[in-house]
């Protein structure tokens, strides 16, 4: 067993998964697109524990391509595990490792916490820019080397069905 990957769209507030995952920024103090949904619906419990984790592990923000995991307040998931993406029009050459690493750290905060199965939205792709195609093919095999070694089942939840068919699109041609 390696576990799946599957894509769907949706509100990723809603998805009571043991783990989803929030395209933070390393302020870890809230902002827009999906961190800020986040924040809106699982309420102000996140914030306090982000905000401890800024005062005792991360007092300069959460680094880029890493991942750290609060729990989730008022969502019917069990943990949110926050991640900085990297912003594309300041990470030149060191893009697609730092995109990966921002899936692969999260993949391995939830698994550590017991986590076998988490829903990503598509990390650095709204406000941060990052070209969709180029970040969907980083995103799953990313995915898949990891669960070949740790099986979970992984969903990539879009906000609307022509972001999903351009995931699908992307990572199919990759094969
Ligand atoms: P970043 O700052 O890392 O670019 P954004 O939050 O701006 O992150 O956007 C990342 C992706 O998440 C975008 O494709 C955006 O359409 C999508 N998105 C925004 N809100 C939600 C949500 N509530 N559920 C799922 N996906 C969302």
């Amino acid at each position: 067993m390696r576990g799946t990957i599957r894509l769907k769209t949706g509100d990723i507030t809603k998805e009571p998964a043991c783990a989803i995952v929030n395209a933070a920024n390393s302020s870890l103090m809230g902002g827009g697109g999906v961190d800020g949904a986040i924040h809106r619906a699982g309420g102000p419990k996140i914030l306090e524990e982000t905000k401890k984790i800024r005062e005792t592990r991360y007092p300069d923000g959460l680094p880029t391509g890493e991942a750290i995991a609060t729990t989730a307040g008022n969502l019917p998931a069990k943990y949110v595990i926050h991640t900085v993406g990297p912003i594309y029009r300041l990470c030149d050459g060191s893009c697609p490792d730092l995109l990966a690493a921002a899936y692969r750290n999260s993949l391995r905060v939830a698994y550590d916490l017991g986590c076998r199965d988490i829903v990503f939205p598509a990390i650095s792709t709204g406000i941060y820019g990052y070209p969709k195609e180029e970040a969907a093919r980083i995103a799953k095999s990313t995915v898949e080397a990891f669960i070949q070694k740790h099986p979970m089942d992984v969903t990539f939840i879009f906000h609307n069905p022509q972001d999903m068919a351009l995931f699908q699109k992307a990572t199919e041609e990759n094969h």
